[in-house]
């Protein structure tokens, strides 16, 4: 089954039960200035779920793009790491607006997986949260699922509503305890059931999260019952594109490979299992979705997101030996698949490979260079040392190298980087700044006298500012 007909049948499918099947929402929230990138298909629905808003249906359904790379759920850092991993995915979902909660939602999520997509039985494990014995005892009573796989998770270190199987979509907003299904990829993987030590393996891969929507926590911490309990299900159809094509990584299934026989083909690779292929078709998906949503490369906030996960490709190009540039002719290729679906990758071409092709000429002047500083400095480096902070800072503030990227190249080399070294290399340079009235780095940053905090790879929300890599604080 194409990745395509597996979108089609979930929506078809929830249609059937009386779904009004909506459309696809912007990557950037319009509902939510605190909310870096639309995460979660629940995104658009938020002001439905806590009462604020209306719609003339109380049963939805969508297939929403979503990117995690920045803000509350990031998995930046996973991407070329993980099978199940992307910064941008779509995320396939029903919804329940003070209709039906956990019985029809356990209900239709086993009937769609076991009779439509025909998986079978015995290879789904699933979780429901701690103290929920209404869940437990609908998988357990009336689906049937053998007690030994179904796992209670309980929270994390003593943070109660911070565990995993109780979902929230940033620091304030609708939140619930919920229950994954997850599908047991056989004992070739490592890896090991949900709760167990071996968790992060990849043979267990979650599919599909039903969170069963009951509160709605303030910036204080305070949890007020929504006006009605609601459902929220979120599975990414890369997961199950992938369990239903029979193959066990999300880049082994037809979109991907596509993706992934596009950039050897620009970077003239042979070995299509190399590592920085996969991050290379991961990002050209991100990269070209954040253009038509209308985010544009900048030094912050979003725009600054979108520039680190570019400037992370070309680096994997350059890592393949790819000199010239290569990046923005994957846009054309990207809309040889999943055009159909989005047309905007089709009409909007031209000006997404300008965009990616101007940052991809910008950064290019000061990658090799950057890349030539950095080697020297690791080449020196005693064993077990960090690399300094003040490299980092050259790197970031001379050569346009955001430190995440940086920290990736280091951490394929099992090199840890002095983050604190360089918030003083920084501070100095602020210092040196102001004494002289003004403070420009190379990338045209401007600071103001305020302290700059670096918040690393997580999250603004919650603070009423999106912000990027720094925010004043
Ligand atoms: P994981 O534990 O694997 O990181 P998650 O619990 O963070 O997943 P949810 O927030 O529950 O994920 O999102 C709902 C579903 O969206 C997941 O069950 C999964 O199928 C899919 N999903 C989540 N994050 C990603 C991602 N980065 N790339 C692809 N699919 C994802
Ligand atoms: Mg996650
Ligand atoms: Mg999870
Ligand atoms: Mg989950």
């Amino acid at each position: 089954m194409k990745t395509s007909e597996i979108r089609q049948k979930f929506l078809s499918f929830f249609e059937s039960k009386a779904h009004h099947i909506v459309s696809s929402a912007s990557l950037v929230p319009g509902n939510d200035p605190t909310l870096l990138f639309t995460n979660a298909g629940m995104v658009q629905f938020k002001d439905v779920f806590t009462g604020k808003e209306t719609r003339p249906y109380n049963r939805a359904t969508s297939s929403q793009r979503c990117v995690r790379a920045g803000g509350k759920h990031n998995d930046l850092e996973n991407v070329g790491y993980t099978a199940r991993h992307h910064t941008f995915f779509e995320m396939l979902g029903n919804f329940s607006f003070g209709d039906y909660f956990k019985q029809d939602a356990i209900r239709y999520a086993w009937e769609l997986l076991t009779t439509v997509y025909k998986l079978p039985a015995e290879k789904l494990w699933v979780t429901v949260y701690q103290e929920d014995d209404e869940a437990y005892d609908i998988w357990a009573s009336e689906i049937g699922v053998p007690k030994e796989r179904i796992i209670r998770i309980g929270d994390k270190g003593g943070v109660r509503y911070n565990s995993d199987n109780f979902w929230q979509m940033a620091d304030t907003g609708p939140c619930g305890p919920c229950s994954e299904i997850f599908y047991d990829h056989g004992p070739d993987v490592w890896g090991g059931p949900p709760g167990s030590p071996e968790e992060d393996g990849d043979r267990y891969i979650e599919v599909w999260n039903l969170v069963f929507m009951q509160f709605e926590r303030s910036a204080d911490g305070t949890m007020t019952p929504l006006p009605k309990p609601c459902v929220d299900t979120g599975m990414g159809l890369e997961r199950i594109s992938a369990v239903l094509q029979h193959v066990h990584s999300n880049y082994e299934i037809d979109l991907f490979q596509s993706l992934i026989q596009a950039a050897a083909r620009e970077t003239k690779t042979s070995d299509l299992s190399n590592n920085s292929l996969k991050v290379i078709a991961d990002h050209i998906r991100a990269c070209s979705f954040l253009s038509i949503d209308g985010v544009i490369p900048s030094n912050e906030g979003r725009g600054y997101v979108l520039r680190r996960i570019i400037r992370r490709a070309l680096r994997h190009g350059h890592k393949l030996g790819q000199k010239g540039l290569f990046f923005y002719r994957l846009v054309q290729d990207l809309g040889l698949v999943m055009g159909e679906a989005y047309p905007e990758l089709i009409s909007q071409r031209e000006r997404i490979e300008q965009v990616l092709r101007q940052e991809e000429e910008r950064f290019s002047e000061t990658l090799e260079n950057g890349m030539r500083i950095l080697e020297g400095a690791l080449v020196n480096l005693p064993a077990d040392a960090k690399l300094d902070g003040q490299t980092l800072f050259t790197l970031y503030d001379t050569y346009g190298f955001p430190v995440d990227l940086t920290a990736d190249i280091c951490r394929e080399r099992g090199i840890e980087v002095d983050l604190d070294g360089f918030e003083v290399a920084m501070e100095n340079q602020r210092q040196m700044a102001r004494a002289s009235g003004k403070f420009k780095t190379a990338e045209g940053l401007s600071y103001s006298g305020v302290q700059t905090r670096f918040d690393g790879y997580t999250t603004l929300e919650g603070s009423g500012t999106v912000t990027a890599l720094y925010v004043d604080g």
